[in-house]
């Protein structure tokens, strides 16, 4: 009888140590994983709703208004920069402002 030997502990505990350390490799060359761009102010779509990247800089916002205090930023608490719904595949910066800006709910 031909029977496949089971995986000893010590390989299995060994191959799930090397996918833990390459995890992190991976997953910043993989596209889905990686940052998007950061949009850029004199974008045609940002500068149709006066996106600035700085909020201070920005005519008609509201004060504490920029993109960390936005409903539609979706960057983390405390991020730089994050997605915003309003732009699909680029970024924003937290400090940044646009005339969509919406209090957060
Ligand atoms: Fe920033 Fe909100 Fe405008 Fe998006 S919609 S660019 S998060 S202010």
């Amino acid at each position: 009888m031909n029977r496949t030997p089971l995986l000893s502990r010590r390989a299995l505990l060994k191959r799930v140590a090397v996918g833990a350390s390459l995890a992190p490799v991976v997953g910043s060359l993989h596209p889905a994983f990686a940052e998007a761009p950061l949009i850029s102010a004199s974008a045609p779509e940002a500068q149709a709703l006066k996106y600035v990247e700085d909020a201070r800089t920005a005519q008609g916002a509201t004060p504490g208004s920029s993109c960390a205090t936005c409903g539609l930023y979706q960057g983390a608490n405390g991020s730089v920069q994050g997605p915003c719904q309003l732009f699909p595949g680029k970024e924003v910066k937290s400090s940044g402002w646009c005339s969509s800006w919406i209090a957060q709910m």
